[in-house]
């Protein structure tokens, strides 16, 4: 096909704008040089303005009002000063990508100049129409109107690219009611929950004012890079982001050694240009390789207070495509855009604690302290057995779907991987009480101390969905496209309710007159005893695992469908709205609306596969047949013997892809209203069977008539 070939030929022909790129700065001078920091407002604004806001962004205070008209008159003379003409809003709607609304920072002036205008509520509010946005039934119609919040503990930034600056504000994006209509207000809203409930526990641990407890998350982001021509060329990568056609290639990823080598300077300039552009945002990146799939990388920042590392995380995808194709490639960040090569997640590193007693996931050095951190472990051991469900429905969709469960990616069930020093010790916990704490084996809270715990880079179990990596947990669960918002406010909700327990528990047995040690001990007991079967350290990809989990009564939920099910339980809505994370409503709303996405992104999924199989591959394979036909007419006309065995291997596949694609006509014809189960059991195999069909006649048709770029072709030429 003409397409196809021109396609190659471009990528052959084409000279990369940035072969070699060479930061002229170290990165020490370029790191959040487009950030309003701290360190910029401390240096511009007045000193009890300063105060304001620094208390707003470490203690979570509202903001005092009086403030916000300096620090907006600061700030506007901040960005114009680098260079920015507008600003903009940046929030995040229930979609996969943020959302911007521009405004001029100019304004015209009674004498036909112009001013710059930007007041305190201006910077505080904005109204885009938020009618275009998932809403799931929280705003009528007719009240199109969303609010957008500041979000002081995001710091605002200006956004650099080839088309202008901008002055980027972080914002919540909430309905009139106040009602969430995006991913930031529930993180918000759980991390000020989970502070709560933390800072009880740590009280009775001694800490008086243990400062404004955090989650820190850090994100580790795998990805794709093809040359841009090929991605152009192929209709499914271009509108679903994913092959929905492919052959498997002769080479596929089982060398783990080629693609690194054959091209390194065109993804290392791009890996070096991309890095800059972060550091410039405040956006503190740790660029590497990955060896798994051909073409297949990863970049992983630095951890950060889990509200910062999911707008942070939000930006990097952004501007990772963008400087991507500024280097002629286009970024893949879709969960599983080739079959039968690795698909790409997004771990995320978890932790919680503060500035005042550290890291509350690291084990201490003496006993009291290592009670502390065996407290907060058994905290996430209760939630991830309790609400594992939950957490499945937080990394749902369509497109995970692919990878999880397929043995490359964790499982659906969801266990937590402990090691084996650690469950040891837990063992030994739950003995402790129940015999004499002399007995061998057993451990004494408050008086033994722990094992020293392997550090643990994650190497060790890579099928776990929840592993312990020595001083925080990986949840390895999350797709490579999705918010991060969504699995750390589930976490930070799962464990709110395990603290809360945990310090009830412990401030009723207090109250009965029990020692603190021993309090803490039976607490602990009770937890493994009731919540130890989400603990597993075994092969996760195991069919013996499949069979073991259910007799512990943890749940398989294979699917998105499946999943989001969880969300609406009596126990999900209690959970939710006692910390007031969400409403009733407002649960329903996120159900609502990944339902819908759900289906909408399988029925685009269809009606492109109809679309290519019908107006590019069948055509190509009818002319091939065309071709064999006139062959071996052309051979009987001159007496010879023709052999119709070529005719036959294309036409067989030709008559299954026909029927393949009129029963997948059927099915997408079909009046809607079927629900998320329909998209999952009648046209993902439809489009399953069109697939097996198309791949079969691409190692059939003759090479020059094929219309779509191949495995090979996109994987391996750069
Ligand atoms: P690995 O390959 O071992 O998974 P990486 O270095 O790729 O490790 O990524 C680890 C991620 O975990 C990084 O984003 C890192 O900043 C983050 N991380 C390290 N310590 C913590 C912590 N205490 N809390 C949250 N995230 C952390
Ligand atoms: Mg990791």
């Amino acid at each position: 096909s003409a397409a196809r070939l021109q396609a190659i030929d471009a990528v052959i022909a084409y000279e990369a704008p940035h072969p070699t790129f060479t930061p002229t700065e170290a990165p020490g001078e370029v790191f959040g040089q487009n950030v309003f920091s701290k360190a910029v407002m401390r240096k511009r604004l007045p000193k009890g303005v300063y105060r304001s806001v620094v208390a707003t962004i470490e203690q979570q205070k509202p903001l005092d009002p009086a403030v916000a008209d300096t620090v907006a008159s600061v700030m506007k003379d901040w960005a114009l000063e680098m260079g920015a003409t507008h600003y903009a809003h940046v929030f995040y709607p229930l979609t996969h990508s943020s959302a911007e609304k521009h405004d001029s920072f100019f304004e015209p002036d009674e004498d036909g100049g112009s001013i710059a205008e930007f007041a305190g509520k201006t910077l505080v509010q904005g109204e885009p129409d938020a009618s275009s946005f998932p809403n799931g039934g929280l705003r009528s119609t007719f009240e199109a109107r969303g609010y957008t919040g500041w979000d002081v503990t995001s710091p605002a930034y200006v956004l650099d690219n080839t088309n202008g600056r901008t002055l980027c504000i972080p914002t919540v994006f909430v309905s009139m009611t106040g009602e969430a209509l995006d991913h930031k207000t529930p993180l918000l809203r759980s991390q000020q929950a989970m502070a709560t409930q933390a800072a009880r526990v740590l009280k009775l641990f001694g800490h008086e004012d243990p400062g404004t407890i955090v989650s820190y998350a850090g994100p580790e982001q795998e990805y794709f890079l093809i040359d841009r021509h090929f991605f152009l060329s192929r209709p499914d990568l271009l509108n679903a982001g994913r092959t929905l056609f492919g052959a498997t290639p002769p080479k596929g990823q089982e060398f783990d050694d080629h693609y690194f080598g054959a091209i390194p300077d065109r993804v290392l300039a791009f890996m070096l240009h991309a890095e800059r552009e972060l550091f410039k945002v405040g956006i503190p990146a740790k660029t590497r390789h990955n060896e798994v799939a051909p073409g297949q990388f990863e970049i992983a920042p630095m951890f950060e207070r889990s509200n910062l590392a999911a707008d942070h995380q939000q930006l990097l995808m952004v501007t990772m495509k963008r400087v991507a194709r500024e280097h002629g490639m286009e970024l893949l960040f879709h969960e599983k855009p080739f079959a039968g090569v690795n698909g790409s997640g997004k771990h995320v590193n978890f932790s919680f604690g503060s500035s005042t007693v550290g890291n509350l996931l690291l084990p201490g050095d003496t006993p009291h302290e290592n009670a502390q951190f065996l407290v907060f472990c058994a905290a996430i051991i209760r939630a991830v057995h309790k609400y594992g469900g939950l957490l499945r429905a937080s990394v749902a969709s369509a497109s995970n779907d692919h990878r999880l469960g397929a043995n490359e990616a964790p499982p659906a069930i969801i266990s937590m991987f402990l090691g084996d020093q650690l469950t040891d010790v837990f063992d030994q916990v739950a003995k402790g009480g129940a015999t004499s704490s002399k007995e061998k084996g057993t451990m004494t809270i408050g008086v033994d101390t722990l094992p020293v715990l392997p550090t643990d880079p994650g190497d060790r179990n890579r099928t776990s969905p929840f592993a312990f990596t020595g001083n925080r947990f990986e949840f390895r669960a999350p797709g490579s496209m999705q918010s991060i918002a969504s699995p750390v406010y589930t976490i930070n909700t799962i464990v709110t309710e395990a603290l809360d327990h945990i310090a009830t528990e412990l401030e009723t047995r207090l109250a009965d007159g029990a020692e603190f040690h021993h309090a803490v001990q039976k607490v602990l007991e009770q937890i493994i005893t009731d919540h130890g079967a989400a603990v597993f350290n075994g092969d996760g990809y195991s069919d013996e695992w499949k069979v073991e989990a259910e007799a512990r009564g943890l749940k398989n939920l294979r699917t998105t469908v499946d999943a989001l099910a969880e969300l609406t339980t009596p126990e999900a809505v209690e959970l939710f709205s006692r910390y007031g994370v969400f409403s009733e409503r407002e649960l329903h709303s996120r159900y609502e609306i990944a339902v819908e996405q759900y289906e909408m992104s399988i029925a685009v999924e269809a009606k492109l596969a109809i679309e290519m199989a019908a107006t590019s591959i069948l055509p190509a394979a009818i002319r091939y047949q065309t071709q064999l036909a006139q062959n071996v007419a052309a051979l009987k006309a001159a007496g010879v013997e023709a052999d119709t065995t070529l005719l036959e291997q294309a036409s067989a596949p030709i008559a299954a892809l026909r029927e393949a694609v009129a029963a997948l006509k059927a099915a997408t014809f079909e009046p809607s209203g079927h629900g998320p189960a329909y998209a999952r059991d009648v046209l993902l195999p439809a489009m399953t069977a069109v697939r097996a069909a198309a791949d079969e006649l691409e190692t059939v048709v003759a090479d020059d008539l094929w219309p779509l770029a191949t495995y090979q072709e996109m994987l391996f030429i750069r």
